[in-house]
């Protein structure tokens, strides 16, 4: 059987970077080409006929919605594109851990694609001594091959690979900044993907879309100043609140919240749990949206947002996107 055609592209972060000879810390991310990556691990040619696209070279710090807009209409591109080598079949994107989980979660909501997207990085640079990035692209180069074998896509089409571990896009976050495996849903390599129960996500149209609202996170944390609320809505078109326990903060909070006139989702900045809408929303004109993030952590409630903000700023088809998310 012919090998599947994998196109993979490098997009910086720890994966790509270069620091002392042997170190794990104290480098710099997105320094290495990604065919420099995939020279280092010749076993892959084994599995896949691989193409390497050099998409950025960042810290995925440094991602921004007009490079996630780029990728998503990219990606879509290759998928479509049977002119070149002949049809893609999957896709390999390497990223920095950072954000890979809002990169991930963003794809899964835009790619108009169902061929299969894996995404995957490392803790270690590629200077370090025992590296983890070559295993991590082997690894996301096969799972990324066993999808295309499948008939049908599963669940949703964009993945997470990471330390021998697959985890959806809607459900994966970066829950440990240390651990060799900083993946899971709740904590560090929990959740390994449950392919019968993987979350599918709704899709929205970016095809006519050039820039992405403006939409902020605000962490809560005692004695936090209301005035934060303010300026954050006076340079956003929505907010993002990363509450305390199922979503709560102060009444200070509160009444500042009562005078801020765009689109508000209430999240937590715990990482496991659903958030409720109570007492603190009170004080809401009911003329803007007061959404609850649901289970979503408030990263990605902002990545919902400010596509859903590409669609609507009604309160109530807002409020159902988050409950269909
Ligand atoms: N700061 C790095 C990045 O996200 C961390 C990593 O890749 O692990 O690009």
């Amino acid at each position: 059987m012919a090998k599947k055609k994998v196109v993979i592209l490098a997009t910086g972060g720890t994966i790509a970077g270069v620091g002392e000879a042997g170190a794990n810390t104290g480098y710099v991310s997105g320094q290495i080409a990604g065919v420099d990556l995939v020279a280092a691990v010749p076993e892959i040619a084994d599995y896949a006929d691989v193409t390497v696209e050099q998409f950025c070279n960042v810290n995925s710090d440094d991602m921004t919605g007009e490079l996630w807009l780029k990728l998503a209409k990219r990606i879509d591109e290759l998928a479509e594109d049977g002119s070149a080598s002949g049809l893609v079949d999957a896709f390999v994107i390497t990223h920095g851990t950072d954000t890979m989980d809002e990169t991930a979660y963003f794809l899964s909501l835009t790619l108009r694609t169902e061929k299969p997207v894996v995404l995957t990085g490392s803790m270690r640079p590629a200077t370090a001594k025992e590296p983890d990035g070559p295993a991590n692209l082997l690894g996301a180069v096969q799972s990324a091959v066993g999808f295309a074998l499948e008939d049908e896509p599963v669940g949703n089409n964009v993945w997470v690979y990471f330390g021998g571990d697959l985890f959806d896009a809607r459900r994966v976050q970066k829950c440990s900044a240390s651990e060799l495996q900083p993946m899971g849903i709740d904590f560090p390599g929990s959740g390994t993907a449950d392919f019968d129960n993987a979350c599918e996500s709704p899709f929205f149209d970016i095809s006519g879309v050039t820039e992405l609202p403006r939409v902020h996170v605000v962490y809560f944390a005692v004695d936090a100043n209301p005035r934060l609320l303010e300026f954050a809505s006076a340079i956003s078109d929505g907010l993002v609140i990363a509450g305390a326990g199922s979503g709560e903060f102060s009444l200070p909070w509160s009444r500042a919240l009562a005078n801020v006139d765009i689109p508000v989702v209430v999240a937590t900045r715990i990482n496991h749990g659903v958030v409720t809408l109570n007492r603190n929303l009170a004080l809401a004109p009911e003329s803007v949206a007061r959404i609850s993030a649901g289970e979503l952590p408030p990263q990605k409630a902002a990545v919902l947002l400010r596509l859903a903000l590409t669609q609507t700023k009604n309160p109530s088809r807002l409020a159902k996107i988050f409950e269909n998310a």
